[in-house]
């Protein structure tokens, strides 16, 4: 259930193990890379992080190659960005590694085009999934109806497996609950933070910059990032705390740049002409359903995506979050017993789980984070004094730097930042050394 990059990876991987796989899609795909009304984030700045990139060429070998040859740009971070962080630019100069900018259409026409090749994988577009059959034990298919023919007329396709890549907006709580059994818990932690993103043509910025990254944190609530597309294009993301979404008008867009913590980004706003009228997003809350909890003999049933571990944009890990998912999933089929369905789910997300701490981990202090999975107490508060000191060191630092850097693109676990000892020591002894905050970080 569910064909964007969860669904389809997951049909790619189950494709070697099934006789037959069936990816039900809600939506009809356009032939080429395009919006769509499933996907309400395509129109956002999508960055694939170091991490998604080795997990999808690990997956599809050809896709970055051709992502590129379609015009994705690749960037070194922090090399290519002005990357403002702690009241401060990073220096460019601290070691880089590198992130793809494709737009969210791109990326996903590239995965679809190569999984709808594949004979073994059936596709079948305008197939909403309206419920599951079986008990909540045992998933034995689910119930669907065709778009585009009779809406009432129900139908049933029963399947050994049933994976639900249905995104943030899954109903399969419900449908569980409906069948007489209990939802997943929930945990949730929300900053209340809204998007809005337009699309540009502009001169790059100067000092050879490739985009800029302003990063929110408890002190300094607004964010934006600047990245270029395929197409000669820029997309700009504004972010803001709850009760201050960016607007979506264009010159209410322009204007709320004035509250970043450095004009460069407005400056540089100012010299480009807007493509497409910006559009927001509101739904940003990190929500995992543990599913792993549900029992350990349940079967027929597996959760992915966003469905399972949804996380807050503003870290750009949710693609490539699906992606280690399926890595996950294909490292588990690979031995020569098939794992249950219990352990499938437990692989699932253990692979999101970096990108669940990282996320809630710096959502937590933010202020009027809401909800059952923010970190409060003295533990918490210690943790977040060190970090604070982290922050404080990265820019100028190389190596707490690039230590942090692994941490926010999923190649460690934020606990690497207090078991590596030089990490240890210099966040802990040194004092931070301030780059230039006024001047655009030199190449
Ligand atoms: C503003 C914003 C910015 C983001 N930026 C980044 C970023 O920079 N980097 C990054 O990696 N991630 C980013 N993300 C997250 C990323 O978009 C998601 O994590 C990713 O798309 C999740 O993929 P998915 O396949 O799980 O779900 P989705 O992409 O949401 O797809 C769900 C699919 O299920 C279909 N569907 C829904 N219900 C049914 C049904 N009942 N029956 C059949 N089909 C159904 C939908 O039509 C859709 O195709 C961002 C998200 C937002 C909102």
């Amino acid at each position: 259930m569910g064909g964007s990059v969860a669904g389809l990876l997951t049909a790619h991987v189950l494709a070697d193990h099934a006789d037959r796989v069936t990816v039900l899609e809600r939506d009809r795909y356009e032939d080429g890379p395009a919006p769509r009304a499933g996907v309400p984030q395509s129109r956002h700045t999508h960055v694939l992080l170091t991490s998604g990139m080795n997990a999808l060429a690990e997956l599809l070998p050809e896709l970055l190659p051709e992502l590129a040859d379609a015009g994705a740009p690749r960037l070194a971070v922090p090399g290519d960005l002005g990357v403002w962080q702690a009241g401060q630019w990073i220096s460019r100069r601290n070691p880089s590694a590198p992130v793809m900018a494709p737009s969210r259409p791109l990326v996903e026409y590239g995965i679809r085009r190569r999984v709808v090749a594949d004979p073994r994988i059936h596709v079948r577009t305008g197939a909403e999934a309206t419920g599951l059959l079986g008990r909540p034990g045992r998933i034995t298919g689910v119930t669907l109806r065709d778009r585009d023919g009779d809406h009432h007329a129900r139908q049933e396709l029963t399947a050994d497996l049933v994976v639900d890549a249905t995104g943030r907006a899954s109903r399969t709580p419900q449908w569980l609950t409906e069948l007489g059994g209990r939802p997943p818990a929930e945990e949730v932690v929300e900053t209340g933070r809204a998007y809005a993103t337009g699309a540009f043509r502009a001169d790059a910025p100067p000092e050879d910059l490739k985009g800029f990254y302003i990063v929110p944190d408890a002190e300094q609530p607004f964010g934006t990032i600047v990245l270029p597309v395929e197409g000669d294009r820029w997309l700009v993301t504004l972010s803001g705390p709850r009760g201050q979404a960016p607007p979506t008008d264009p010159e209410g867009f322009v204007d709320f740049t004035g509250r970043l913590p450095h004009p460069a980004p407005r400056a540089w706003l100012s010299t480009a002409q807007p493509v497409a009228r910006p559009v927001g997003y509101r739904h940003t809350a990190n929500r995992r359903r543990r599913y792993d909890r549900l029992g350990r003999d349940r079967a027929g049933l597996l959760v992915v995506g966003d469905a399972l571990c949804a996380l807050n944009p503003v870290y750009g890990q949710g693609v490539s979050a699906a992606a280690l998912n399926a890595v996950a999933l294909k490292e588990a089929l690979a031995g020569g017993r098939t794992p249950s369905v219990h352990a499938l789910q437990r692989a699932a997300l253990r692979s999101s789980r970096t990108a669940w701490d990282v996320a809630t981990g710096a959502d937590s202090p933010m202020p009027g984070a809401t909800g059952n999975a923010v970190q409060s107490g003295p533990v918490a508060r210690l943790l977040d004094r060190y970090l604070g000191r982290v922050r404080d060191h990265v820019p100028s630092d190389p190596v707490v730097c690039a230590a942090n850097r692994d941490v926010l693109f999923l190649l460690s676990p934020p606990h690497s930042l207090l078991t590596s000892p030089r990490v240890l020591r210099r966040v802990l002894l040194n004092t931070p050394v301030p780059t230039t905050p006024g001047d655009l970080p030199a190449p």
